[in-house]
């Protein structure tokens, strides 16, 4: 089934000025900003400005520039950060959510980069 982007979404709304944002770093094709409900010390969301809905539609639709805008932009914000594990910095997670497994709240792609502290296990083990 193809994919349906609701421009409605408030990551668009964010990309249009509707609401404002923290913004860490804007390039072309790519928008970082701090998480309004961080989960660690740092996080901070990397969205592309283009409408694609989850990181496997960006990976196939979207454009070479786009693709490596967004790659790139990761590589700033944790170098930026200083959480770079081969370079003395003590390490991240990038998350990206996505469809109703993934528990993915707002449907525009975006990467999540959390540093600051010990994230523990990737996943929660089911409790049931
Ligand atoms: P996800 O569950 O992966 O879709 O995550 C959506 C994230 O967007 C959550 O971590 C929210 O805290 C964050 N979020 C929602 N609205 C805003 C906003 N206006 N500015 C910044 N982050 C937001």
């Amino acid at each position: 089934m193809p994919h349906t982007y609701d421009p409605t979404n408030i990551f668009a709304r964010i990309l249009r000025g509707e609401i404002p944002n923290k913004t860490v770093i804007e390039t072309d094709h790519t928008l970082a900003f701090h998480d309004i409900r961080p989960l660690a010390p740092h996080h901070v969301l990397v969205i592309p400005k283009g409408p694609y809905v989850t990181f496997d539609h960006f990976a196939l639709e979207a454009t070479e520039a786009e693709r490596a805008d967004f790659v790139a932009a990761i590589g700033t914000v944790c170098r930026d950060h200083g959480i770079q594990p081969g370079e003395g910095g003590s390490g991240y997670r990038a998350i990206s959510n996505a469809g109703d497994d993934g528990v993915q709240e707002v449907p525009h792609l975006h990467m999540h980069i959390l540093s600051g502290r010990m994230l523990g296990r990737m996943v929660a083990k089911p409790t049931a």
